[in-house]
């Protein structure tokens, strides 16, 4: 038997993005045998998945997936992870790239122990932006209940270092470092695999729909995290207008989906977040009722077991049509206008809340990366099999809408081409 070359099989692989992507990659890789650089813009791992209540189709909290990952990512010593950075420069090709990296200080250094008594000290307040700015959080901060690193954060745009310096003065393990400035690194990969995902799309552009101009209209992340108990309500959905739980709820799918004014792509991944938004309202109190407002009802493969679950459920109510616009009512109610396509009737629907089911926009054709790396029309990168450019592969939500199962596999489909170009060296 002719032996194999194992050279370069450890060769080091730049995976960019920390969402459940990118930190599947990274531990496939690393688990392989590579070294792994890991790069994460935010402060904290999981991505969009971890500002999640719930996961579609069997509903259990998003820490189930992350934390699995986590913990392989904890016992494997060659993934470098950096948090708070992001590529600035890319040379050279597969074999051999030299990546120029970004890192913006954390202000707070592995001393942390997360006791939180700086928080309690800091008198300067930011926007939560792992709660879509719903609430605040203090200058010093832990991003999440359970975020990975378990390590707090300083926001400094909102802090005022030395001349405040109330977070250093309680602090009793010297975790506090107001003096870091902004560092580059350049390192040496033989691959690159690009994991950016998604952003909500920005439901300002929809100005028929109401959002930003009437409170009882907000966005489907916004729901996550009105449903999430580590969220600004405590896990109650409450109407941003009143407080008050609403009775009526409807869901407006396709918000700026499938229409090319704004995002001319389905996402795929909508129309199963409503359904199973509808479950927490439901679920939330027995008086509830939801409608929804529909193009077509997506729901792939064996996902459609849990559209037929709320198809079958009374309170559930679905009307084929899109919301022409939203116009508001006494008391903060929102008033739905669309046209019933099944009848042909104009429909006028009355709601306490209003949640616009927002597609997602790919992270990467905002992120600088060189302009040779080719995307589709909409912005998500070219995938695995033909590479986005040699030697660089897309994975997850960077390539294409889909749900976290269908991420996971996708990211280790990455790795197999990656670990392809390091073997050739
Ligand atoms: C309302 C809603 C509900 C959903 N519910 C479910 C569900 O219940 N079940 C399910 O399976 N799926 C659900 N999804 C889909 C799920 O969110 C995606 O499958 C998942 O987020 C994809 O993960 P990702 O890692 O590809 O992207 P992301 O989660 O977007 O992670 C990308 C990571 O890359 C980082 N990043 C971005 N740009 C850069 C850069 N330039 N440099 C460095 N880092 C960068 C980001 O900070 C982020 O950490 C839902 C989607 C929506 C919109």
């Amino acid at each position: 038997m002719t032996a194999t070359t194992t050279d370069n099989v450890g060769a080091p692989i730049l995976v960019i993005g920390g969402g459940i992507s990118g930190l599947s990659a990274a531990v496939e890789a690393s688990e392989a045998g590579h070294e792994v650089y890991l790069v994460e813009r935010n402060a904290y791992l999981g991505g969009r998945v971890v500002q999640l209540n719930k996961y579609f189709p069997k509903l259990c909290p998003p820490t189930c997936g992350v934390e699995i990952h986590l913990k392989r990512l904890r016992t494997t010593p060659r993934v470098h992870l950096l948090t708070q950075t992001e590529v600035v420069g890319v040379a050279g090709g597969p074999g051999k790239f030299e990546v120029e990296l970004e890192k913006t200080p954390r202000g707070v250094n592995a001393n942390c122990t997360n006791c939180g008594e700086c928080v309690e000290a800091c008198p300067k307040e930011r926007p939560n932006d792992f709660n879509y700015g719903m609430d605040e959080t203090k200058a010093i901060y832990l991003p999440y209940g359970a975020a990975f690193p378990a390590r707090h954060a300083i926001d400094f745009d909102h802090c005022d270092r030395d001349s405040c310096g109330k977070c250093r003065d309680v602090c009793k393990v010297d975790a506090i470092d107001f003096g870091g400035k902004v560092e580059t690194e350049t390192i040496t990969v033989s691959s690159l695999i690009v994991a950016t995902g998604w952003k909500p799309y920005d439901a300002n552009k929809l100005e028929e729909l109401g959002y930003g101009k009437f409170k009882n209209v907000i966005t489907n992340v916004e729901m996550e995290r009105l449903a999430a108990v580590d969220g600004p309500t405590g896990g109650k959905i409450l109407r941003p207008s009143d407080h008050q739980a609403p009775k009526v709820v409807a869901f407006v799918h396709c918000a700026g989906s499938r229409d090319e004014l704004h995002l001319a792509h389905c996402s795929a991944v909508c129309c199963l977040a409503s359904f199973k938004q509808a479950n927490y309202v439901l679920q939330a109190s027995e008086d509830a009722t939801v409608r929804h407002f529909y193009i077509d009802r997506r729901a792939p493969g064996r996902l459609e077991d849990f559209l037929q679950e709320l198809e079958n459920n009374e309170r559930a109510t679905f009307v084929k049509g899109r919301v022409a616009k939203i116009t508001e009512g006494a008391d903060g109610a929102v008033i739905l206008h669309a046209e019933d396509t099944l009848s042909g009737q104009k429909v006028e629907f009355t709601a306490d809340l209003a949640v616009l089911a927002v597609g997602l926009d790919p992270e990467a054709k905002d992120a600088g990366f060189p302009s040779g790396w080719l995307t589709d029309e909409q912005g998500f990168m070219v995938g695995n099999s033909s590479s986005a450019a040699p030697g660089v592969f897309a994975t997850g939500c960077a390539k294409r809408p889909a749900e976290v199962s269908a991420c996971v596999k996708d990211a280790t489909g990455a790795v197999l081409k990656a670990h392809q170009i390091a073997r050739r060296g």
